[in-house]
């Protein structure tokens, strides 16, 4: 059977490294099996899904390079839903409640008051057809509940191992509100058996949902096999939520942490790839800018089940790694829409963090500065030693005449050369700005104009 995974968002808002951290495992999964990847649009919920977060989705994925093999949304699949749940309904397995939600908070209320855990009475499943009439007739309507075995589901997790949740601890589920809108568990129950999905790869938050919809897709396959169809249960892996770096749960941050920010912040994509394939698991994280390589070491054995520290330090980190390991022709398109050549970027690219710190030194070399004179007197005695035509070997030359000079040595003869010719307290090597800001530049700068 071919490898079928699938990354399910709700274009309900943006997504965020959580997300992207599933997306990617499921990605490298299938990639690692030659198997298929489907982006699968979770908006039953029409109120809050907008078309422009699934564009924002699927732009931040291609980005990321986690393209499909095959997308769709569940807001076409609504006929089959909709005839899927009315074979539940014939069955008895779905089942109409009028509760409201005031009437629902005040019985779990009573059961907590008596230490019982809040779980749906059933209280519904005992109404007569003339109770029902006599709620519609006060202008109710149904929500439906699927009715759960109430017994314990086991699975072997991928990445738990062994899983058991016990159905008779947990509420009915609601799949389909009173005004008919459908809930995530039924529609991704359904798509999950008629698109083959073989692997759910999410976060453990779906630990006990996986129990609940073990129970609904073994029902869904029931009808899929009587109409003379087939299905068949995925493998289930719930991997452990990212933490911040200071061991709170990401939610807070989620805006900053969005991937959109990243893209139009510049981080390279590569970055966040290598940072979250092996974030929590037992292979260190190193860069690593193409994802077949990744997908290679896939391994669901190394990943751990405690939650991941996710630090942005380290993305940066990596992200200056990547820059200074990338060739220029790699990047050259973007490099030239900076106007950062070939010689300005080998000489920068040791000292940046994001790509676009290079337009920076470029500014630094090419552009005009405030040069900082600590020490006019000094800095003068260098203006007139810079040699006029600079090759790749001047510094060196140049820093020995002023040495020579002017008696200065280690840092009292590098600090104030480097903050006159860049105005900056750090950077890149003076060997290999020196030729870039060129003679005329380095001279007026020493002699403390603006140049
Ligand atoms: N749309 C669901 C979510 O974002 C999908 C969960 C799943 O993978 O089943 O939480």
């Amino acid at each position: 059977m071919t490898v079928t995974v699938r990354f399910a968002p709700s274009p309900t808002g943006r997504i965020h490294v959580g997300n992207v951290r599933a997306a990617l495992w499921n990605w490298l999964f299938a990639r690692s099996k030659g198997g298929r990847f489907i982006l699968r649009i979770d908006d039953t919920d029409v109120e809050r899904s907008t078309k422009e977060n699934e564009e924002r989705i699927r732009a931040d994925l291609e980005w990321l390079g986690l393209g499909w093999d095959e997308t769709f949304s569940q807001s076409s699949r609504f006929g089959d839903y909709d005839r899927i749940a009315a074979e539940l309904r014939r069955k008895g397995l779905l089942y109409a409640c009028y509760e409201t939600a005031d009437e629902l908070e005040r019985k779990r209320r009573v059961q907590r008051s008596r230490g019982l855990p809040p779980v749906y009475d059933r209280a519904a499943l005992s109404l007569s057809e003339e109770d029902r009439a006599a709620f519609e007739a006060e202008g109710r309507k149904p929500h439906w509940r699927y009715k759960l075995s109430q017994s314990p589901v086991k699975w072997d997790d991928l990445i738990r191992g062994e899983t058991l949740v016990d159905t008779a601890n947990v509420s009915d589920p609601v799949l389909v509100r009173e005004d008919g809108m459908y809930l995530y568990t039924l529609p991704s129950c359904i798509d999950d058996i008629d698109y083959g999905v073989t692997h759910v790869i999410r976060g453990e938050d779906h630990v006990t949902n996986a129990a609940v919809q073990v129970e609904i897709m073994n029902a869904i396959i029931d009808i899929r096999v009587a109409e003379g169809g087939k299905g068949a249960l995925p493998a289930f892996a719930h991997h452990s939520l990212l933490v911040g770096a200071d061991g709170q749960g990401l939610s807070k941050r989620l805006g900053s942490l969005s991937i959109e920010s990243m893209r139009t912040g510049g981080l390279e994509p590569s970055s966040i790839t290598s940072l979250l394939a092996r974030l929590g698991t037992s292979q260190p994280v190193a860069p690593e800018p193409d994802l077949r390589a990744l997908a290679d070491s896939f391994d669901f054995a190394k990943i751990g089940r405690a939650p991941a520290r996710f630090d942005e330090a380290d993305l940066l980190q990596l992200n200056a790694k990547i820059l200074h390991d990338r060739p220029y022709a790699a990047l050259e398109p973007r490099l030239t829409a900076i106007g950062v050549g070939e010689k300005l970027w080998d000489a920068v690219k040791g000292n940046i963090v994001m790509l676009s710190d290079a337009a920076e030194w470029r500014a630094i070399v090419e552009g005009e500065i405030s040069p900082v004179i600590e020490d006019a007197a000094f800095c003068k005695a260098a203006a007139s030693l810079v040699p006029d035509a600079l090759s790749d070997d001047s510094w060196n030359a140049f820093v020995g005449a002023v040495k020579k000079e002017t008696g200065a040595r280690g840092r009292a003869l590098f600090h104030p050369l480097r903050l006159a010719l860049t105005g900056r307290e750090k950077g890149p090597e003076m060997t290999a700005l020196f030729p870039l800001i060129g003679a005329d530049k380095a001279r007026a700068r020493l002699n403390g104009s603006r140049a």
